[in-house]
């Protein structure tokens, strides 16, 4: 599907979804000329994967034996070859973090990206997404297919839709997409729901969207008949890093315009962030844009902020950033008498699309961090915030003359 590129970074959106094609059985007839074009299945019993050759004969990721051998008798059945495909992921993630910094793994052979940062160095979102196509093909000899949409819900839908190889963006009218596609489609709908809907004649995601809620979640139950309800009427339940309706967490340090010293203030900024990451831990999300705000003794105001590279919950990293904003403006602070302090996350976004990554070291190295953060958590859960505090702070009196206000969110 083409879009003219002249108003693409309007008209399309930002939200990537790529999804490599029938992963380890494109791995297998990648490493073995003798297997391309030819029906291959990955793993005796239960297939673990099928190529294209062997899907077109109705054969399933997850078929047991008995049914793959009848619908598909010529299938080359290979080995699983773990150590390749985790190699292969790898080298695929790398490509796409050379492209944008903005990867959220969703399995080991699928990503979200937010390519909305790379206005000056492409025409359109589409043509980041055919890049990827031709690198992730020229690099690791891969097929890979990607949707492009405002939302990840779309994109994701976009990408299943074009498959094997394909690339799709959602049009303007993104109903006109959406609703003819039969209800499986749907991320997810599985076999139950699907029967049950289709038991009450519906089939398509036009005539889900069409139900009131109510009568959705009566069939559904509450959790799936409200998200589905959500999702057919293009409301992606899931935040996106686009702009739109992103929430924050926040915390603010109000106290008298008497003259504090640089340490005094990095003490307070340090509290407040232990606070703010304490929450966004709490409600299971990462941030991506670290805020700082600060009001002087005569009520002038600044606001500073920058975006990581990646979104984190963890306290250091989100630490570093709010240190880094303040650094330019410790001599004001000293100097014009600071009297108050705010630190806002934004860009949240839900924590465990990351789960399923490989275990590569820097992420073993985030676990054992994010689990130590959680185990001061826990404790200042039980003992309340005062049990565990930071080494430097412990000869100072926490908390009393600077009360810490929660920010409303929006
Ligand atoms: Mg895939």
């Amino acid at each position: 599907m083409f879009v003219s590129s002249a108003a693409s970074w309007q008209s399309q959106g930002s939200i990537l979804h790529a999804d490599l094609d029938a992963f380890f059985a494109s791995v297998e007839q990648r490493d073995d000329p003798d297997l391309r074009g030819r029906p291959v299945i990955v793993g005796g019993g239960i297939a673990m994967a099928a190529s294209y050759e062997a899907k077109a004969c109705g054969v399933r990721a997850a078929m047991p034996e008995r049914i793959w051998r009848s619908l598909c008798p010529d299938a080359i059945v290979v080995p699983p070859r773990l150590s390749a495909y985790s190699q292969a992921s790898k080298d695929v993630f790398a490509v796409l973090r050379d492209i944008t910094a903005v990867v959220e793994p969703l399995s080991i052979d699928e990503a979200f990206l937010d390519v909305s940062g790379l206005r000056r160095s492409y025409t359109s979102p589409q043509e980041v997404a055919a890049v990827i196509r031709s690198e992730v093909r020229a690099v690791v000899g891969l097929p890979i297919s990607v949707g492009v949409a405002r939302t990840k819900f779309l994109a994701k839908i976009a990408s299943a839709h074009c498959k094997p190889d394909g690339l799709l963006v959602v049009p303007a009218d993104e109903a006109g997409f959406l609703h003819p596609l039969p209800i499986e489609r749907l991320w997810g709908v599985g076999k139950v729901t699907a029967e049950k809907l289709r038991s009450r004649g519906i089939r398509t995601v036009g005539q889900l969207a069409a139900l009131d809620e109510r009568t959705l979640t009566h069939a559904l139950g509450p959790a799936a008949g409200r998200h589905l309800h959500a999702v057919a009427n293009l409301r992606d339940p899931r935040p996106v890093h686009t702009g739109h309706r992103r929430r924050s967490i926040g915390s603010q340090s109000a106290f008298g315009a008497r003259p504090r010293s640089e340490s005094e203030i990095d003490d307070i900024l340090t509290r407040l962030v232990d606070r703010v990451t304490h929450r966004l831990r709490d409600a299971d999300l990462r941030a991506r844009t670290v805020t700082v705000r600060l009001r002087w003794a005569d009520f002038s105001r600044a606001t500073r902020s920058r975006t990581l590279a990646s979104a984190t919950d963890s306290t250091a990293p989100i630490l570093a950033a709010t240190r880094s904003l303040m650094y330019d403006v410790w001599g004001q602070a000293v100097d014009r008498g600071l009297t108050l302090v705010g630190v806002t996350l934004s860009g949240l976004d839900p924590r465990g699309s990351e789960q399923l990554l490989l275990p590569l070291d820097d992420v073993r190295r985030d676990q054992t961090r994010a689990e130590l953060e959680q185990a001061v958590d826990d404790v200042r859960q039980r003992f309340g915030t005062t049990a565990l505090t930071r080494a430097r702070m412990l000869d100072q009196d926490v908390g009393t003359q600077t009360p810490v206000l929660p920010i409303s969110e929006p």
